[in-house]
């Protein structure tokens, strides 16, 4: 039942890595990790109930976003939806990020929001999700055993579920450097900025002159978790890309969606405008690929 009144908790604040996952070893589904709280203490007041939780905000250097033309972006676990709108290598490589991040909530809510808690809240309707998604990035998972890497269409597992586990906290999000001409681009639909999406969308084009090479496609509100939509990929591959291929990549999105009615759109409508939506995204991410090969 949604309350103002949060139910009762322990916090835990450790210094260190090592103190944090020692800790997450120790209560394992006893525990959460809180770090913006923008989603954690909203659901706390609705029905989400954790006995501990384990805050990040004194663990130092996890607050970077780091970018090498190899190794490519490197997002800590404490860098926010803000720092994501001030960075020169988020505004020059990865533009879907960046216009995901521009949309996202309020500033005050986007001072606060880590990207990497987007992630793992595991929202169908995450907007950094969906564009990470479409970019390929992989979440960095540490325990007291070590680190691992979950490709982000392995991580969401179902509705608000994710592949971490209990004894696990995310350290950093890591995106592929961008190819020679990749673009990318990100929309949502909303009715007001300080909503969740009704629909959300990305794409990625690794580019060849006018061929498409490769592309990752990702929408969010259509599903359980944000959705890869392979077919339309597969479609792209190869071809220039035409007012004809065009038209038909939006007769075939809706048919790899599975949308449904809730408080913030209907089915119908997710499914009327979702071939659109994809579709301009793809012009938009080969113009952004273009400006980078000139
Ligand atoms: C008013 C409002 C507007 C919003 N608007 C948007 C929007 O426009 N777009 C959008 O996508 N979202 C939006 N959100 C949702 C929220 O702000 C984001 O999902 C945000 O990125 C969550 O990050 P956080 O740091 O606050 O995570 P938290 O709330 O601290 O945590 C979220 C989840 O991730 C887990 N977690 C966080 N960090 C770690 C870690 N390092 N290791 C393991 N687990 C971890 C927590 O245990 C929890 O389950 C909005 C929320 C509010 C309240």
């Amino acid at each position: 039942m949604s309350s103002r009144i949060l139910p009762n908790f322990d916090l835990l604040v450790p210094n260190t890595i090592a103190e944090t996952v020692n800790l997450l070893a120790h209560y394992k589904d006893r525990a959460a990790v809180i770090a913006g709280g923008t989603d954690l203490v909203v659901a706390m007041k609705m029905n989400f109930e954790s006995e501990i939780l384990i805050s990040i905000s004194e663990l130092s250097g996890l607050d970077y976003i780091d970018f090498d033309s190899e190794s490519g972006l490197h997002i800590g676990a404490k860098a926010t939806v803000s720092q994501l709108l001030q960075n020169d290598a988020v505004k020059q490589h990865y533009p879907a990020l960046l216009q995901a991040a521009d949309v996202f909530a309020t500033p005050q809510i986007r001072t606060a929001a880590t990207v990497a808690g987007n992630v793992l809240r595991g929202s169908p309707a995450g907007d950094c999700s969906c564009a990470l998604m479409a970019l390929g990035a992989r979440v960095v998972l540490q325990s007291a055993e070590g680190t691992r890497e979950v490709p982000i269409e392995d991580f969401w597992t179902g509705y608000n579920q994710n592949a971490r586990r209990a004894d696990e906290m995310a350290v950093e999000i890591i995106v592929d450097a961008p190819q020679a001409a990749t673009g990318s681009a990100f929309r949502r639909m909303t009715r007001v900025n300080e909503d969740l999406a009704k629909l959300n969308g990305s794409v990625r084009l690794d580019m060849d002159g006018n061929i498409c090479r490769s592309a990752r496609i990702a929408m969010g509100c259509v599903g359980p978790t944000t959705l890869r939509l392979p077919k339309t990929e597969q479609l792209l591959q190869g071809e220039e890309i035409t007012d004809d291929l065009l038209a038909h990549v939006a007769d075939i999105v809706p048919t790899e969606i599975s949308p449904i009615d809730d408080k913030r759109s209907t089915a119908e409508y997710r499914l009327m405008v979702s071939g659109v939506v994809i579709k301009r995204l793809i012009e938009q991410a080969a113009a952004a690929a273009s400006t980078v090969a000139k």
